[in-house]
């Protein structure tokens, strides 16, 4: 993580993006964590050491390492955008109880998108997969 960190302000300084303290912050936090947050997680988990922030400069902070191609933001449906500082090809499960996103390795569906394009016809660019279910903590929850 501490590599992906480092990668990330050089390549940020490189196309003259300033490293500000809460930048900083808010980058090593997308790495240690490798989760995938919203913008109002990440604010509190880092409010008590920047006051002066506000969930707007976490957005606008997390527009810019979108725009530099270091975050990809997942959108699903009404709910807040989540951050994911993971760029490598991978897919989610997603917590149908609690919400929680997991990564899940596994090769890119090819295939499928090929599928899909002979039997439409379509110019098929991409495609949008997740598997959904209860994670492991709400199962126990639900045992108790
Ligand atoms: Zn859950
Ligand atoms: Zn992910």
């Amino acid at each position: 993580m501490t590599n992906r960190l480092a990668e990330a302000v050089e390549m940020l300084k490189g196309i003259g993006v300033r490293m500000t303290p809460q930048r900083h912050a808010i980058l090593t936090y997308l790495y240690s964590s490798m989760g995938h947050p919203t913008a109002d997680e990440i604010y509190k988990a880092l409010e008590g050491n920047f006051p002066n922030m506000s969930v707007a400069t976490v957005y606008n902070n997390l527009r810019v390492f979108k725009d530099a191609g270091l975050v990809r933001e997942l959108t699903y449906g009404d709910a807040s955008s989540r951050f994911d500082a993971n760029m490598d090809d991978h897919y989610h499960v997603i917590c149908r109880k609690c919400g929680k996103i997991t990564d899940f390795d596994h090769p890119p569906l090819f295939k499928m998108e090929q599928e899909a394009a002979k039997a439409t016809g379509y110019q098929v660019e991409t495609h949008r997969m997740e598997v959904y279910g209860v994670c492991p903590e709400c199962q126990k929850k639900e045992k108790q």
